[in-house]
């Protein structure tokens, strides 16, 4: 997973988290995460529902990630 996310840097920015069911990249925002409570895999559709709890270590994880893009 690390070597991916180094090699996946010099490509492009992202932002979002793979589908934990075909590992699909699923791209969303903070903004998305946070108004949505939910997201949807573009691959297979399943829907994950993203509970305050698990919702805010992924706001802390891709807050890090748009700052290190922003610097
Ligand atoms: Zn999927």
């Amino acid at each position: 997973m690390v070597e991916d996310s180094k090699q996946e840097h010099s490509k492009e920015h992202k932002t979002g988290m793979n589908c934990p069911q075909c590992g699909a990249f699923i791209k969303t925002s903070i903004f998305e995460l946070f108004t949505s409570g939910a997201l949807s895999c573009p691959s297979c559709h399943l829907r994950i529902s993203i509970d305050r709890t698990e919702s805010k270590i992924a706001f802390n994880a891709l807050r890090k990630v748009q700052q290190a893009q922003q610097n």
